[in-house]
């Protein structure tokens, strides 16, 4: 547990959430300021920073809990459809610094705009982005 940790707090129940999951490693609780009602956060109990620090085995652990709960929102609140998102990185807008997946329910017609979207220049440009990205595994 890391001390100043708003997340670990809420499983060490030292803090208060709305709980809809848990099981030995990982919680699902509702995000407190949701995009849409059912909005949810699943967590590893365990505190890593970001997907980056999380083992592997770690995250395929929790990659099949969230499939689970994603199930449980869609149906529990009626969606039409879902998005995970995860912020890495303050400059992704991640504010709380202990790895957590946004499953944020969706409706047809619910007014949320998607990201806005860039175009490249040219088919040169795209090439170059894609070397970029391809040669850095
Ligand atoms: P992020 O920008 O991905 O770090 O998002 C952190 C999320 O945690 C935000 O959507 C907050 O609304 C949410 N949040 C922060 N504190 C709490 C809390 N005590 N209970 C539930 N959700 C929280
Ligand atoms: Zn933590």
């Amino acid at each position: 547990m890391k001390q100043d940790c708003v997340f670990c707090k809420i499983v060490a129940g030292e803090i208060p959430s709305s709980k809809v999951y848990e099981d030995k490693k990982s919680l699902a609780f509702l995000d407190i300021s949701p995009i849409n009602k059912g909005h949810t956060l699943l967590i590893p109990k365990e505190h890593y920073e970001d997907m980056f620090s999380l083992p592997d085995d770690k995250l395929k652990e929790l990659s099949a809990v969230l499939k689970k709960v994603s199930k449980a929102v869609i149906k529990g609140v009626k969606a039409d459809g879902l998005n995970i998102g995860m912020n890495n990185k303050s400059a992704a807008g991640q504010i709380v610094f202990h790895a957590h997946f946004h499953l944020i329910p969706r409706y047809k017609n619910d007014g949320l705009k998607s990201w806005p979207q860039d175009k490249y220049e040219n088919t040169d440009e795209m090439n170059k982005y894609k070397e970029m990205v391809a040669k850095s595994f």
